[in-house]
């Protein structure tokens, strides 16, 4: 049998009971179990708005779009952010027609203060923060420059969902936090995402531009205004179809309620992986990890990444690349060169599997292979 990087468990019988009270009320979409999401989600990581939406990829969209038109910057302003990460971290800068300045990474593989602060000019409006792999990296750091500078703060925690920092979930201090609840993210749901800003009237703004600038949902509209205009709205945006459904809220419900065992398990995987690479640390090097993470990913640096990845290929192991790094690609190729340890990385590292169905002995199939195959 194959094993693959990803496989999301849900637990079955409970999602479709919650999917059930949608079909049975005759309520799929925007508002009802939405809503209950978003509370919940509030409740459980202590932040203080939370609006559901259809991906992560929108979140951050929205995030940048909303702290531009606020805060008034201007189009050509830059954001600094890193080259390693999925490119939908990066897309969403660019939509708003800002530039991407990369800066380069550190041994977390997430951004790197140091070349943060040599990367700020005056231009630049705001850092994108990627808690690479549910890691938290130097966000402190990150924190303390852009307060130091004057300098908005945008987390994609796509892979953050249920991270601590000391018992905490991080990112109270940001102006805008944005997860992932995508099929294969470490709470999947099919496809939808969270935002959540710091400041309430962002949130009331994210609502709107998520359904199409309308300024009344159409749940609202059904079961909170009386009388005889509930009929009427106005629209104050030209906004997006952004916003999540019922149905998907539904399974995220469930995955919510399961998320800190679930995280738990994965970071018991992660340990015993740590704990069969140890003796081989000259040439297996396990990313480090400085947080209570998610443990969305589990990466190592070899030598002979891509031979070691066709060996494994031939194991039936199927491990992934987290990622490319952006300034390789087209669109982004500007900054060739800027970032020169990401680079570097980018053709070191290797994610092994890392899911709910593993068992141990899986890890240690894998490890051995592992062991077998990196070269020094
Ligand atoms: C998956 C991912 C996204 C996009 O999430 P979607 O919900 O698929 O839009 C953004 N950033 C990172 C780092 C990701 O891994």
């Amino acid at each position: 049998m194959s094993i693959q990087l990803f496989v999301p468990t849900f637990r079955i019988d409970e999602c479709l009971e919650q999917i059930r009270e949608c079909l049975e009320k005759g309520w799929t979409g925007l508002g009802f179990k939405t809503v209950e999401l978003e509370e919940n989600w509030k409740k459980y990581t202590g932040l203080s708005n939370a609006h559901f939406l259809n991906s992560a990829t929108v979140g951050l969209h929205l995030a940048v779009k909303i702290l531009k038109e606020e805060k008034g910057w201007t189009d050509g302003d830059e954001i600094i952010s890193t080259p390693l990460t999925f490119v939908s971290t990066n897309h969403a800068i660019a939509y708003e027609n800002l530039k991407v300045v990369f800066a380069d990474v550190d041994e977390y593989l997430c951004l790197d203060p140091e070349d943060v602060e040599k990367k700020i000019t005056p231009k630049t409006r705001a850092v994108m923060f990627v808690g690479l792999g549910g890691n938290i990296g130097q966000y402190r750091e990150i924190l303390s420059l852009c307060r130091k500078h004057n300098l908005a703060l945008i987390i994609d925690a796509a892979h953050m969902a249920g991270t601590r920092v000391d018992g905490d979930i991080p990112g109270k201090e940001a102006d805008v936090v944005v997860y992932s609840f995508q099929a294969v993210k470490n709470l999947p749901t099919a496809d939808s995402g969270m935002i959540c800003f710091k400041e309430k009237q962002y949130d009331e703004i994210a609502r709107k531009y998520a359904w199409l600038g309308i300024n009344k949902d159409t749940y609202q509209r059904t079961t909170q205004v009386g009388g005889t205009y509930k009929w009427k709205y106005d629209v104050e945006y030209t906004g997006y179809k952004y916003h999540g459904n019922s149905v998907i809220a539904a399974i995220g419900l469930v995955q919510l309620k399961y998320l800190d065992q679930d995280n738990s398990y994965r970071r018991q995987l992660a340990a015993w992986y740590d704990d069969r690479f140890k003796p081989f640390s000259a040439r297996i090097l396990p990313v480090p990890v400085n947080c209570e993470s998610s443990r969305h990913l589990y990466m190592i640096q070899v030598n002979n990444r891509d031979e070691l990845m066709l060996a494994l290929n031939e194991c039936e192991i199927f491990p992934g690349v987290h990622y490319q790094d952006n300034t390789t690609y087209k669109m982004y190729a500007y900054a060739a060169g800027t970032c020169p340890a990401a680079h570097e990385i980018c053709g070191r590292v290797l994610s092994l599997p890392m899911h709910l169905r593993l068992t141990k002995d899986d890890v240690d199939y894998i490890a051995d292979k592992v062991i077998a195959y990196a070269k020094q």
